[in-house]
This record gives C-alpha cells, sequence and structure tokens, in this order.
C-alpha cells in the first residue's frame, strides 16, 4: 500500500492594492496548512493580471488567458482596482470574463461574526447573524446590455439593461436550496423587487416556487430588498439561506459583512456546481487604495476564501483547521484595525500559522 499525495494547481492573481498583501499572507497560511497536514499538495501559478499592469502594458490579461486558466483545479483572487482606472473597465476585463467564461454561475457568501468580534450594532449578538447569501453570478443586472445616445450632451439617455432567463434562475434556485439543506435551519429567504419591477423580478418569484416544490424540507419565505435590509439589522436571527439577483446580493453581502463586523472577514466563491472549469475564491473586499502598501489589511477574508478553496477541493480537514486556527487568533484579541484590534496583517497571519501548527 502508498499513498498518493494529491496535488491541487491554483491559479494565484493578487490584483492590486491590498489584494497582493492578503494573497500573500493566504498563501503563506496554505503552505502552512499543507506542510502541517502532509495529505495534499499546492502549487501555486502566479499571474500578473492587475490595473497596475494594465497601465503598463495596456492589457489585463493575454489571449489564452482561459486556456491558462483551465489548468488549475482553482482560482485564489486577490482584489483588482486602481484610482487610475474607472472601476468599470477592470471589471469587464477581468472579474467578469473569468466568472462567464468559467461558468462560475454562483458567487457563494458566508457571513457569521467570528469568536472574540462584535457586531457594530449592539443588539446584533454572536449567534444571531449566521447567514448564506446566494448570489446569481451570471446575468441580470450585470448582463453589460445597453447603450448611450447623446453621450456628453445635456440630452444623454443611457439604458443599463438587465437580462434574467428562467434557465440561469432555475440553476440558481436548485444551489440556493440544496444550500439551505445543508445547513441546521433549513430556511431559504427569496430577495426580489418584484413590486416595482414587473418583469424579472416576477420570473424569480415564479421560478423560485416551482423549484421549492422538490425541496419540501427547506421552510422559505420572500423578501423584497428594501425591506430586507430592515430585517437584516433589526432580526438578524431570523435569517439563514438569503438568495438574491447579482445586484442585491452585491449589495447585501457588504451590508452583512459590515454587521458581522468588517468587509475585511468576508469570503466568497464563485463556483461552477458543475465542476467543469476551476471555481475562484476572493475576499469580498476591494483594493482598498485607502490602506493600501501599509501592511494593515485584514487577511481574514483571503484566509476564509483560502479555506472555502481548500472545502471546494475535497479537503474538509484543512478548511476545519484553518477556520478553527483564525477564530482561535480573534478570540485572543489578534485583529486588525478594522476589528477594533492593533494587530497587522503579518502579525495576524503568523498568528494563525502559528495556531494551525498547534493544532495537528
Ligand atoms: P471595489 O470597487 O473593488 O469593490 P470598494 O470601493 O468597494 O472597492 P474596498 O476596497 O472594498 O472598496 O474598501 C472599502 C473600505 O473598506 C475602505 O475604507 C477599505 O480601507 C476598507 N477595507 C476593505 N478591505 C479591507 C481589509 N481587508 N482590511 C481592512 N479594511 C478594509
Ligand atoms: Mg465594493
Amino acid at each position: 500500500i502508498h499513498s498518493v499525495t494529491k496535488v491541487h494547481r491554483i491559479a494565484c492573481i493578487p490584483g492590486d492594492g491590498i489584494g497582493t498583501e492578503i494573497t500573500e499572507a493566504a498563501i503563506q497560511v496554505l503552505t502552512t496548512l499543507q506542510k502541517a497536514l502532509g495529505t495534499f499538495e499546492l502549487d501555486f501559478t502566479h499571474f500578473d493580471w492587475s490595473s497596475k499592469a494594465y497601465l503598463e502594458r495596456g492589457w489585463y490579461m493575454p489571449p489564452d488567458w482561459a486556456d491558462q486558466l483551465r489548468k488549475h483545479d482553482a482560482i485564489f483572487f486577490g482584489a483588482v482596482g486602481s484610482p487610475d482606472v474607472p472601476d468599470h473597465i477592470s471589471l469587464w476585463n477581468l472579474i467578469l470574463p473569468i466568472r462567464k467564461t468559467m461558468n462560475q454561475y454562483v458567487n457563494v457568501r458566508p457571513t457569521r461574526i467570528l469568536e472574540g468580534t462584535t457586531s457594530p450594532l449592539a443588539n446584533v449578538k454572536r449567534g444571531d447573524l449566521d447567514w448564506v447569501i446566494v448570489r446569481e453570478n451570471s446575468e441580470g443586472e450585470y448582463s453589460g446590455q445597453g447603450g448611450i445616445s447623446h453621450e456628453d450632451t445635456p440630452n444623454a439617455i443611457a439604458t443599463e439593461v438587465s437580462i434574467f432567463t428562467h434557465a440561469a434562475i432555475f440553476r440558481l434556485m436548485h444551489f440556493a436550496f440544496r444550500t439551505a439543506l445543508s445547513r441546521p435551519r433549513k430556511h431559504l429567504t427569496l430577495v426580489t423587487k418584484s413590486n416595482a419591477q414587473r418583469h424579472g423580478m416576477v420570473l424569480w418569484d415564479k421560478t423560485f416556487a416551482a423549484v421549492a416544490a422538490s425541496y419540501p424540507a427547506v421552510t422559505t419565505d420572500k423578501m423584497l430588498v428594501d425591506a430586507m435590509t430592515v430585517r437584516m439589522v433589526l432580526q438578524p436571527s431570523s435569517l439563514d439561506t438569503i438568495v438574491a439577483t447579482n445586484l442585491h446580493a452585491d449589495i447585501l453581502s457588504d451590508l452583512a459583512a459590515a454587521l458581522a463586523g468588517s468587509i475585511g472577514i468576508a469570503p466568497s466563491s464563485n463556483l461552477d456546481p458543475e465542476r467543469g472549469n476551476p471555481s475562484m475564491f476572493e475576499p469580498i473586499h476591494g483594493s482598498a487604495p485607502d490602506i493600501a502598501g501599509r501592511g494593515v489589511a485584514n487577511p481574514v477574508g483571503a484566509f476564509w476564501s483560502a479555506a472555502e478553496m481548500v472545502r471546494w477541493l475535497g479537503e474538509e480537514k484543512a478548511a476545519d483547521t484553518l477556520m478553527k486556527a483564525v477564530e482561535e487568533v480573534t478570540k485572543a484579541g489578534v485583529k486588525t484595525k478594522d476589528l477594533g484590534g492593533s494587530e497587522n496583517t503579518k502579525s495576524v497571519t503568523e498568528a494563525v500559522c502559528r495556531e494551525i501548527e498547534k493544532a495537528l
């Protein structure tokens, strides 16, 4: 009998600003994890696809970018963006093409209050807030359709067309119901704006109801997105799994992260549930130019994203060990400023590495 060490090939796109800092930190903890466990190997390839590179050479990704990414089992992404490049340029040249081409049609965003941390709201206690937001990741408000006439004149008219298809909503709903089913509460909340938007949002309502019939074990309710923000703040414990459109879920997940303590802790997984392409894992925050280069970014969102990545690759024990280590560290008060602490990226990273080594 001989044991085979599984090798997972990871494409790393650190990007810009704190994206590079937190990616480096994540690689450090993943490397520590891999050495301590000894049951798998991670083989990282770095891609310098960033706004900084774009400003120097005029392009984000080379023509064969999709083939290059497909040689990997997963993608780890930091954050992309620069004050000198409009955000829609980086979004439409990098992150959106990757999500679309790699068939990453769901974006899973878990949020909870970690040990040793508190919500900025006094009424929200640890354990009250434990949510998974399932975001539609392929179409809707981000379908890119529309145009502008009379540009740069006072008569300018622009359209921004949202496209919603039954096929995309249907596959998303199945994923959302399966996610709800995997959780202790088994509750799914649909978020739309179907009182004001009578085509796409009504298709969401109908598709949700039809798919719900296949999951009798899941309890459901429906919220309009405006009322949802109020419920998240005032009755967090009434929520569990949440499914929403590309735009709505983007906004709600920033709110969720802030309610849970900081945008710096929240992870996201861009998944191809059919596993025909590599999935992509990234913290939800951006490149944060205001704090970049100072070594003070909270790396926890990147660590949590890394844990979700190794979980997706089948390394359950590694994922659990990493999250346990992160919470030991926050519990001990080793936290960056956004969480009310006085530590930096390096000291938090080293503390997590020590916890991993202690645990194994
Ligand atoms: P994007 O357009 O890329 O989404 P953004 O404009 O939403 O970016 P972020 O980069 O996410 O902005 O930053 C929002 C705020 O949160 C900034 O003040 C930033 O410093 C802070 N922030 C974001 N990520 C972190 C982090 N990991 N640690 C500490 N603070 C953070
Ligand atoms: Mg943002």
